[in-house]
This record gives structure tokens, sequence and C-alpha cells, in this order.
């Protein structure tokens, strides 16, 4: 299908075309939210050929990832907000109902377009090295992509579980509520 250099860029990064993925890669516009765009029709071939059960589970060990390396955790502000001091006395206390909560309370003061970037050209870092599994890294890129992301809660769990200095896994106590 020819996309016409004034419409809206298959991609998803809601640029004109001519400004995105017809553009020579040194021209195109890169605000944060066009490249993780970008990033999700890079990595939406690795997905081609594999059955709903299959992407079940590759999106079940995707929420596992950010306990894979630090580069996954999702940076927390420099002072910590109210909603994140719960969380991590949540853990800390080993209420999994009380950090549920507090974490989705902490997570739309953290979340943001450039954070998400951050997580995504982590886990091309990781896959590249063969640390990530090519359609593994593939859900994770576009599950940033999608406004409910479950990797930006499950990166912020753990960021919170490491500020907190705590051993039991905060995705554990997401998945098991
Ligand atoms: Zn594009």
């Amino acid at each position: 299908m020819k996309v016409g250099r004034n419409s809206p860029c298959p991609c998803g990064s809601q640029l004109k075309a001519k400004r995105c993925c017809l553009a020579e890669p040194d021209r195109r516009i890169t605000t944060p939210r066009a490249t993780l765009a970008r990033l999700q029709s890079d990595v939406a071939p690795d997905l081609a050929g594999i059955d709903r059960n299959a992407l079940r589970s590759l999106y079940d060990e995707m929420i596992y990832l950010p306990e894979l390396d630090m580069s996954l955790h999702l940076r927390l502000p420099g002072l910590r907000t109210p909603e994140i001091d719960r969380a991590a006395h949540a853990i800390t206390d080993g209420d999994g109902d009380r950090f549920d909560t507090a974490l989705h309370d902490a997570r739309s003061a953290v979340d943001s377009i450039e954070r998400r970037l951050e997580l995504a050209q982590a886990v091309i870092a990781l896959r590249e090295v063969g640390l990530v599994n090519r359609p593994l890294a593939a859900i994770a890129i576009i599950d940033l992509n999608q406004p409910d992301s479950a990797l930006v809660t499950s990166a912020l769990a753990q960021a919170i579980a490491v500020a907190a200095g705590d051993e039991p896994t905060p995705t554990g106590l997401l998945v098991a509520s």
C-alpha cells in the first residue's frame, strides 16, 4: 500500500509520513513519542507467525523482565513522592493489596513518554547483547506503546522494591493480587 506523504504515518507516531518513516532517517522528527512508535513498527515483524498461546506466555514473561536488569527499572524522581513511600512501606510490610493501590497512585506521577522510551531503548540494548530474545523484546516495545502498559507497572514496582531495600519480588505480589 502506498502511503501519502501528508497522511498520518502508518507507524502510529501521529506525524505526517513525510516527517516520519518516509523521511531519511536523519531527517525524521525525533520526539520520544514518534521514536517509540517507530521502534514498535520496527519490531512488529518479530512476532509474525507466533500463535495466541505463545503470545500470552511471552506477555507473562515480559512482566518479569525488570527483574533481569536494573536498566529495566523505571527511573524514580529524585524526591520520593508520598505514593512511592506508601508503596515502599507496603512492600516492607508484605501487604500486596496496599502495594497495588499505592503502585497505581504512584504510577501516574512517574509514567511519561520519556521514561517509556528509556525502557524501550533498554530492552533493545538487552536484545542486542542476547539477554532478551527478539519476540520478547517486540512484545515489550509494543506494550510500552499501549496507554496502560503492564511493563511500566512492573518496571515501577521493581524500582520501588530496590528503593525499599527489599527482597520479596514485587512482580510476584502483582501477579498474586
Ligand atoms: Zn512513522
